[in-house]
């Protein structure tokens, strides 16, 4: 837990963000600024600056996101004309906030390459 890390405070329930998913150690949250319409961010309690800092001890925790971007996407109906998920890690894979999150993007045609 980190005192001045927004997904933290917002994990906590600190900013009153509504979880469109949550268990003992995921919430999941709709992105602030939308990059697709549908665009949800999948977020452990547990604060972990980067997912090159992930140990062994955290692989079912990741691979726990996975599955929860899975079932999300089938709630949000996104998940039969596909979807994207995305780790971004670090300045050059565009990472802002430091707190590992598991973007899920959906509901239209992803371009490839990403930029
Ligand atoms: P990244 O660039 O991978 O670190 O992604 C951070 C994401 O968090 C961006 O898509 C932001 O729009 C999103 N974000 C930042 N603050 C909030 C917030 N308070 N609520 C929801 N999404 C946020
Ligand atoms: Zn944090």
């Amino acid at each position: 837990m980190e005192d001045s890390c927004i997904f933290c405070k917002i994990a906590r329930g600190e900013l009153n963000t509504r979880f469109i998913f949550e268990s003992d150690e995921l919430v999941a949250i709709r992105d602030i600024n939308p990059q697709a319409p549908t665009h949800i961010l999948i977020i452990p309690r547990e604060h972990i600056a980067r997912i090159d800092q992930l140990t062994d001890s955290n692989s079912e925790l990741a691979g726990r996101m996975v599955l929860a971007a899975n079932a999300i996407a089938k709630q949000e109906n996104i998940s039969k004309n596909g979807y994207r998920l995305v780790f971004n890690c670090g300045p050059d894979g565009g990472q802002e906030v430091d707190h590992i999150h598991l973007h899920l993007f959906g509901g239209r045609k992803m371009t490839w390459p990403p930029g």
